[in-house]
């Protein structure tokens, strides 16, 4: 049996917290050409590509004399310069930090027949390094859910296999539209060890737990973001381009930047990712580098009540605001947080916030480097009215931004609405409420976990675990903190 997984949660308990909600929320990773390439780096990489992948024109091509100089040919599905890659730097890669890496896979035929998807190998450059996979659809035409279908350590273990185990393994495949992405080592359980791996990811017209086994026809092209091991650092941090869409908030970005309510909000985000508000962390996580910016004119008026964040077509626009935000930092190597007035499918809120599970920094058109969280006019309103007397805005917004930088960084919920699904981490606590599980229902300890789905902050204390901080500190959005 496969076990349907919620694509959203919808909460609505308290007034100002009707937090949180995340999931297998389409992106679309539409390749951006004014994007920077970045230059060919195979480096230490080794790829495997002998194995599982069907040329498009049935390996014609490789009865014949190669020459290593050529210039690769893009998109004719052919080894120009017998590299082993098909169609690498094709697509503009993400871009990169000075401390990252992006290692381009080239591209992979999918589909045709039953059965596992194509997979391809990588050495891993070293032990503890921050690695995201990433694919994208690049086939013409409609775009397909994407997942990791397969992900097999060095040592032979199966950390992502078959079946229902996209859903459930220590690694857990996010399935999203027109490309996904996967942080090596979404649990301790998962050693981010040196050596090669194994991965795969499938394309299919229908979401994993409605697939058929047979892939559907097309290509991905895939890489792998990588940035060196951060463990003997005591801090580390994550850029933020912000962007307030369409006026959202009342405040200019220069007034936003300054004003007490983002104070509030920074406050409460590195409170918690810097280990300030109860929990003793082995690495310390704060803001670094963050810009602001307005999005306005149409774009803006269009995308501050965002709609159809649910649907897996064209009229998503929770895809479309990154593509105009994106336009507006085109080479930026900062994570996306665009603020809207509402997260909505159908003309219904249904989310406060919205997040890339996994995400990397850098591909700032694409929701694969995004997060979005709403800020209700009224109680906006309300908290500015206010002043210093009112901790809404940390309270609120603070604690749903650090919830969804948590997902950015590699964080399931610790249990899904229903309870069908927990995170893969051994010492998140479980609730055992039956029905939807609310945080009354669920008690204190469990609903004070940030990664609850929908965390009960009401000024309390929130909770981060050791093994949460262990994963996110893999993430490769952190950077050496200045
Ligand atoms: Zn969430």
């Amino acid at each position: 049996m496969k076990t349907p997984v919620p694509l959203i949660v919808i909460a609505s308990l308290l007034p100002c917290t009707w937090l949180i909600a995340c999931g297998a929320v389409p992106i679309d990773p539409l390749p951006d050409t004014s994007v920077q390439t970045a230059p060919d780096v195979v480096a230490d990489v080794a790829i495997d590509i002998n194995q599982d992948i069907t040329l498009p024109d049935g390996g014609a091509d490789a009865k014949k004399d190669i020459d290593p100089n050529a210039k690769e040919i893009c998109n004719n599905g052919v080894d120009d310069n017998g590299d082993g890659r098909i169609d690498e730097n094709c697509w503009p890669a993400p871009n990169l930090r000075a401390d990252e890496t992006w290692y381009d896979f080239g591209t992979i035929a999918i589909g045709g027949a039953p059965g596992m998807a194509p997979t391809r190998t990588f050495d891993a450059p070293g032990k503890d390094q921050g690695m995201v996979l990433v694919a994208r659809d690049i086939t013409a035409g409609q775009k397909g859910y994407v997942w990791a279908e397969q992900l097999v350590t060095p040592g032979g273990l199966h950390e992502i296999g078959s079946g229902d185990q996209w859903a459930t393994s220590p690694n857990r495949a996010y399935p999203s539209i027109a490309g996904a992405t996967a942080l090596i080592g979404e649990s301790p359980d998962v050693t981010v060890s040196a050596g090669q791996w194994t991965f795969g990811f499938v394309r299919a017209l229908q979401v994993p737990w409605q697939y058929t086994g047979t892939p559907a026809k097309g290509f991905l092209q895939v890489g792998l973001l990588t940035r060196p091991d951060n463990t003997a650092q005591k801090q580390v941090a994550i850029d933020l381009d912000v962007f307030l869409v369409g006026g959202t908030t009342g405040m200019t970005p220069d007034v936003f930047a300054k004003s007490l309510q983002w104070q509030q909000m920074r406050g409460k985000i590195e409170a918690l990712w810097n280990g300030k508000d109860k929990v003793q962390v082995p690495i310390g996580i704060v803001l670094g580098n963050v810009q602001f910016f307005a999005l306005d004119g149409d774009a803006g008026t269009k995308f501050k009540y965002l709609d159809n964040v649910l649907a897996g077509d064209d009229t998503n626009e929770l895809v479309q605001v990154y593509q105009a935000t994106g336009a507006l930092r085109p080479t930026s190597t900062a994570a996306t947080l665009v603020l809207v007035s509402a997260l909505n499918d159908n003309n219904l809120s249904v989310a406060a916030g919205l997040s890339q599970l996994g995400g990397i920094n850098g591909l700032a058109n694409s929701r694969m480097s995004g997060m979005a969280v709403a800020i209700d006019e009224k109680t906006w309103n309300d908290a500015v009215a206010a002043g210093a007397a009112s901790t809404a805005a940390a309270d609120v917004w603070g604690v749903i931004i650090a919830h969804e930088i948590g997902h950015f960084m590699g964080l399931w919920h610790t249990d899904e609405h229903d309870g069908s699904l927990h995170d893969p981490l051994g010492d998140t606590p479980e609730c055992q409420a039956t029905g939807t599980l609310t945080p009354a229902a669920c008690g204190d300890v469990i609903a004070r976990n940030l990664m609850f789905w929908a965390p009960d902050s009401g000024g309390k204390l929130l909770s981060i675990s050791a093994d949460q901080h262990a994963v996110v500190r893999r993430s490769p959005v952190l950077h050496t903190s200045p």
